[in-house]
């Protein structure tokens, strides 16, 4: 297993040797290339697999395909999403990504319940390219309009099965559904993909899959490629 197989660009293989991962885990080596194609995925893993670094690096490299953030236009982005049913896990996501995004320049945001909303706005006003969020927090700040989904084409669910436990079903579509939905790739798996247009790209990971999750993730996954490690 080598990184080289991983098809990440050059200088995101460069940032994960900055960080110290000599070698990806069973997880990443699955998951990693079906998000640089655009693949839905869900990933059956638990914590301690490094399935963070599974959907953080796909992202992160989703991101620097795209065309810069223009300098006068404050509000742009986010251009991805993590939602996390905990502060604490959201915090270990958010620390995940910035090992690797901070080599690339990229902004992160965390908004999560328990501090100040309207310093949340004011960080989100100024931009950043990734939002990591518990989904009633990000839920609050889209209604209150401090950021717009309208450019949000990367999405995951990270413990999906413990959001739906622990109630966030509704903030979690609520987010969802703030996506843009003419990017959802169709639902016929024969039909033709514009190679110009850029697709939402959904990863949801959960330990488990009851009936709630799996209708989540038949409403908002297209023809996912499921990872068990
Ligand atoms: P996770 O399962 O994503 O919570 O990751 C568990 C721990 O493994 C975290 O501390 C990561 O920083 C670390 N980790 C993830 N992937 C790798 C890797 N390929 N090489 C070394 N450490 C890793």
């Amino acid at each position: 297993r080598n990184w080289a197989e991983s098809k990440l660009s050059g200088e995101l293989l460069k940032a994960v040797e900055k960080a110290g991962y000599k070698s990806p885990s069973p997880i990443q080596m699955a998951a990693i290339p079906l998000g640089l194609q655009q693949r839905d995925v869900i990933g059956i893993a638990e914590t301690g697999s490094g399935k963070t670094a599974a959907f953080v690096l796909p992202m992160l490299m989703y991101i620097t395909r795209l065309p810069p953030m223009s300098e006068e236009n404050e509000a742009e982005g986010p251009y991805a999403v993590v939602m996390a049913p905990t502060r604490e896990l959201a915090q270990q996501i958010e620390d995940e990504t910035v090992k690797f995004a901070h080599f690339l320049g990229i902004k992160v945001v965390s908004i999560v319940g328990g501090q100040s909303i309207e310093e949340q706005g004011f960080k989100l006003r100024q931009g950043c390219e990734v939002v990591i969020a518990t989904p009633g927090r990000l839920l609050d700040c889209l209604e209150r309009r401090y950021a717009v989904l309208n450019q949000c084409n990367y999405v995951v669910l990270d413990e999906a099965d413990r959001m739906i436990d622990m109630g966030f079903e509704p903030q979690v579509v609520g987010v969802l559904d703030a996506m843009p939905s003419s990017n959802l790739k169709p639902e016929n798996e024969d039909e033709e993909l514009d190679e110009k247009k850029i697709y939402r790209t959904t990863y949801m990971f959960s330990a488990t899959m009851p009936p709630a999750v799996e209708r989540l993730a038949r409403k908002y996954l297209r023809n996912p490629v499921v990872v068990t490690i």
